[in-house]
């Protein structure tokens, strides 16, 4: 495990904030806030690439319905902090939708319009059961109208990197979750 000091990354510092052990301890208690929602019910499981990656490694193997798996992609950011443009995907859902109830898995929620455009898009394609669980959920940043029903961790409204999230493609690898130094 990397020792928990101040990283940089391109033009910026950031600094530890939640440690693997915490976040492998949050996983596990999604998993089962998601086994006992989903019971034997077979789910269509939606990674949203690529941030969620390392988030869905850790819980796939703890999820106990059976389920689909298919990724999907949007493209938002682009190599900045902030929104640049609508999004717009670069992975779309399948088409038709197997009629599964839907949970997308998110790394982090900010603020809420990549959500509403692909829970819109579901909605309108006919899906009546979308659920998203997302390990980072940013309250204060948060303007959608769909807010994900499981959540491992509200953080303040302050730009993070790490377990699979990178800064301009910097810093997936980390094993804790760092926060942009103040
Ligand atoms: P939203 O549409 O909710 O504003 O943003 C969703 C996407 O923005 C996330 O899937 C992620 O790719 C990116 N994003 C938002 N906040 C952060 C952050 O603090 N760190 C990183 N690495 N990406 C973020």
């Amino acid at each position: 495990m990397d020792s928990l000091h101040p990283i940089a990354l391109r033009d910026k510092t950031f600094v530890p904030y939640i440690t693997q052990p915490q976040i492998e301890t949050r996983v596990q208690q999604l998993a089962a806030a998601l086994n006992d929602y989903y019971g034997t019910q077979t789910v269509l499981l939606m990674p949203i690439l690529t941030g969620a990656l390392r988030f869905v490694a850790g819980l796939l193997p703890l999820l106990e319905f059976p389920y689909e798996l298919h990724c999907i992609q949007i493209s938002t950011y682009a190599t900045e902090m902030s929104a640049q443009k609508a999004p717009a995907y670069t992975l779309a859902p399948p088409c038709p939708l197997p009629g599964l109830p839907v949970l997308l898995l998110e790394d982090i929620v900010d603020t809420g319009h990549t959500l509403d455009f692909v829970i819109q898009d579901l909605l309108q394609a006919g899906e009546t059961e979308v659920q998203c669980a997302s390990l980072l959920f940013k309250p204060a940043a948060y303007k959608g109208a769909h807010r994900p029903r499981f959540v491992g961790f509200e953080i303040p409204n302050a730009f993070v990197v790490g377990y699979g999230l990178d800064y301009a493609q910097q810093g997936r690898h980390l094993p804790h979750l760092y926060q942009l130094a103040p």
